[in-house]
């Protein structure tokens, strides 16, 4: 290290993550090592520092799907948002509300520029991590233009924003990038047939946009399995008491391991425990209805069921430790059931359901499931079949899928050579390995690497559950941790054999 109280510390990739790991540095290094000054550099080359992909400036259909309280980039201070919100004149928003995420996005910068003037040292580079080494105690990182040396390195990287399954990229009228709003419906004729590819969120935006832009053609949202999200269930105060990171160690400990069925035991322990039951949950589980009907049904039940949804929706914090632990086989089985978890665990707010109900009950919008391919035909038109379904035709195609756990293409090459080097390696259920409670890399002996430290997108095999900015910040906690007590010890380290050095000399 370059000074024995002085920790430098490289986080690529500046997205909303980024600002939750300034702030969880800070803490750190205020309760673990309060003499030790933070000398932090942020690489990425976004034009929107701070935003990542998802709340950079936009229209104000571009909504977060979550409430505003749970965007606070102190996983220990929920209401740091509502705090910024009522400051800017956006009362109205905090809370149990949902805010343009444009809005957020200048909550991220403000926060973000608040934390780094509480630093010793800070730089935001506008460059691309290429590659990476860890050489004596030391990170070298590389840019297109050089490289940097620290004490650690923390990736955040984020995701694909491009989803293309039929490989129509470049098509005239084919939209691949639904964001921002305000560039992807630029020019869309009003009466246009319209095709969205994926029923989910972003979807969901899409369809709320051309709303407000009085849109009168035909909307036809599609997918594989024609799910919508669920309709979001009022909030609930309730604090998990069974289905717990404690629980869900103490389970792997006494058996190894986790099983799907000792999770379903663990949540149907938890509603017991708040006196009600998963019998509400099980159409959501198993769904015999799709698309418009589901959600009608949903509309209608919505408050019936309300507690037990809530406390579903709540495991998500637990997820990635339940995930970590659970076995292989079970894996793949849950992997079978990602799109029922996508549309529980992220739904959409209710007067958004409402919305594409009235749309829907208009004759104005459809959801179509089972769809095979999407296609450009001679006559310009597209063209999508789709299971006992008759050709549906489009004047123009937007993509609003998700590209999974695909990485950001910016972040290829970066991954590359630290699996090349073997200081990282791969996840069987994707992206690169992390030790649980610390989020250091693996390294290819399965050696936690204390200088490299991943969050987000990359631990997609390890942790799975990425889609929900409070489980990402929480990580972030234990990041800055690990690296503060690392450094700490580090440190004593050296005093004990400076110390030993002396006596030695002495004698
Ligand atoms: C449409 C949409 C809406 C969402 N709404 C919500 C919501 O309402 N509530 C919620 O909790 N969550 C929401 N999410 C989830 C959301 O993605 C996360 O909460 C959060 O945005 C993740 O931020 P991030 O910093 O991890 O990743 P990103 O936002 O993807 O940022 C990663 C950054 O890393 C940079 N980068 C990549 N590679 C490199 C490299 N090699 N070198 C340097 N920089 C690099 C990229 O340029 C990017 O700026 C939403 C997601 C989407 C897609």
């Amino acid at each position: 290290m370059n000074d024995a109280a002085a920790l430098s510390i490289a986080i690529i990739g500046g997205g909303p993550t980024a600002v939750a790991l300034l702030e969880s540095l800070i803490r750190s290094r205020d309760t673990i090592s309060p003499d030790v000054s933070l000398d932090v550099t942020v690489f990425d080359p976004t034009p929107h520092p701070w935003s990542g992909h998802s709340f950079a400036p936009d229209r104000p259909e571009a909504l977060t799907n979550t409430y505003t309280n749970t965007m606070s980039v102190r996983h220990w201070q929920p209401e740091h948002v509502e705090i910024w919100l009522k400051a800017n004149g956006y009362a109205e928003l905090a809370g149990n509300n949902f805010a343009p995420r444009s809005i957020i996005g200048q909550y991220f910068q403000d926060s973000a520029q608040l934390a780094a003037s509480r630093l010793e040292g800070f730089v935001f580079i506008r460059e691309q991590v290429t590659g990476l080494s860890v050489v004596d105690d030391h990170v070298r990182l590389y840019t297109q233009n050089g490289d940097n040396t620290f004490d650690y390195a923390i990736l955040t990287v984020g995701r694909s924003d491009k989803f293309d399954p039929y490989r129509m990229e470049g098509q005239e009228n084919f939209c691949i990038r639904p964001y921002p709003l305000k560039d992807a419906l630029a020019g869309v004729d009003p009466d246009e047939q319209i095709g969205i590819i994926g029923t989910g969120l972003t979807a969901v935006d899409l369809v709320i946009a051309l709303k407000a832009d009085r849109h009168r053609g035909r909307i036809t949202l599609m997918s594989r399995n024609g799910l919508l999200p669920a309709v979001r269930p009022p909030s609930l105060e309730y604090e998990l008491q069974r289905f717990t990171v404690k629980a869900i160690e103490e389970s792997a400990a006494a058996n190894g391991g986790v099983s799907l069925e000792d999770l379903v035991h663990l949540v149907h322990d938890e509603l017991h425990h708040a006196g009600t039951s998963p019998e509400p949950l099980m159409e959501e589980i198993f769904p015999s209805r799709y698309g418009i009907d589901r959600l009608r049904h949903q509309l209608k039940h919505i408050d019936g069921g309300k507690k037990a949804y809530s406390i579903l929706i709540k495991t998500l914090l637990v997820l990635q430790d339940a995930w970590y632990f659970l076995n292989p086989e079970d894996k793949t089985r849950a992997t079978g059931l990602h799109h029922i978890y996508s549309s529980l665990c992220c739904p959409m707010p209710r007067h958004r359901a409402v919305q594409i109900l009235d749309l829907a009950e208009a004759n104005r919008l459809d959801v179509v499931r089972g769809v095979k391919s999407v296609a450009k035909a001679a006559h310009g038109q597209f063209v999508a079949v789709a299971a006992d379904h008759p050709p549906l035709h489009f004047d123009r195609v937007f993509s609003a899928g998700s590209s999974g756990n695909a990485p950001d293409p910016v972040a290829i090459p970066l991954v590359d050579s630290l699996l090349r080097s073997g200081q990282g390696r791969a996840h069987p259920f994707g992206g690169i390995d992390v030790e649980r409670r610390t989020s250091r890399l693996l390294d290819t002996y399965s050696r936690p690497q204390p200088r490299l430290y991943a969050v987000g997108t990359m631990t997609s095999g390890a942790f799975q559950v990425l889609n929900g900015y409070s489980v990402l910040r929480l990580r972030t906690g234990h990041i800055a941790d690990a690296i503060l007590k690392h450094g700490e010890a580090s440190r004593n380290c050296r005093s004990r054999h400076r110390a030993l050095a002396a006596v030695l000399e002495d004698d």
